[in-house]
């Protein structure tokens, strides 16, 4: 590994350490674990699959379901059917946990000063590399595929001009930029293998 390579994992490393920290002092103060917390804040946005967040969070699906159930009795989630899917379950957000999602911040105070302080160029250079380096680790099968701009069937990188807005969203028929690709989206719809693979090579080729 390179120096470079060093000094960059170097810092997600600490960025993981203090994140990690951060999610545990949220969680204990609302009477749970950072999973659970986790769990909540996400299904009070849309109930979802139990095992689509088993993989979104990167655990087990025994996991989940201990979790699952654990919201359950603190009456902060349920399990309901799934409208598509006669045979799936999707776990929803109860009223109350909706109230206590809504206390949990979505990220650290400071880091998002830290964040918000950079430069929008900034920001959107470290926002693309990240989208890079998470799809690398996505085509390695190491983490889940998400619903982000770069295995969206409606993203077309690079078909504009403007250098600040090069990328457009066939969803809402609008041109952006770097600083505003999505690794979470509502509106995302799953490109084929072949119309993914060809926007990545689009995207990383062109700067
Ligand atoms: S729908 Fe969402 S994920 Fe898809 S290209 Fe538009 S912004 Fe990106």
């Amino acid at each position: 590994m390179s120096s470079q390579s060093r000094q960059i994992v170097t810092a997600f490393q600490r960025l993981a350490l203090f994140w990690r920290a951060s999610q545990w002092q949220v969680a204990k103060k609302l009477g749970l674990n950072p999973t659970q917390g986790e769990v909540l804040a996400r299904v009070a946005a849309r109930p979802e699959r139990a095992a689509d967040l088993a993989a979104t969070l990167g655990i087990s699906h025994a996991s989940l379901s201990d979790t699952v159930s654990a919201l359950d009795r603190k009456g902060l989630v349920r399990r309901r059917p799934d409208p598509d899917d006669g045979r799936a379950r999707r776990v929803a957000a109860t009223d109350a946990g909706k109230v206590m999602a809504a206390r949990m911040p979505e990220a650290p105070a400071a880091l998002e000063d830290a964040i918000t302080g950079l430069a929008e160029a900034e920001r959107g250079a470290l926002l693309r590399a990240l989208v890079l380096i998470i799809r690398s680790l996505q085509e390695a099968r190491a983490i889940p595929v998400q619903r982000m701009c770069l295995t969206c069937r409606h993203f077309r990188p690079h078909v504009h001009d403007d250098p600040a807005r090069p990328h457009h969203c066939a969803f809402v028929d609008a041109a952006f930029g770097d600083a505003a690709l999505r690794l979470e989206c509502a509106d995302h719809e799953t490109a084929r293998d072949e119309e993914a693979a060809r926007a990545r090579v689009v995207f990383s080729a062109m700067r």
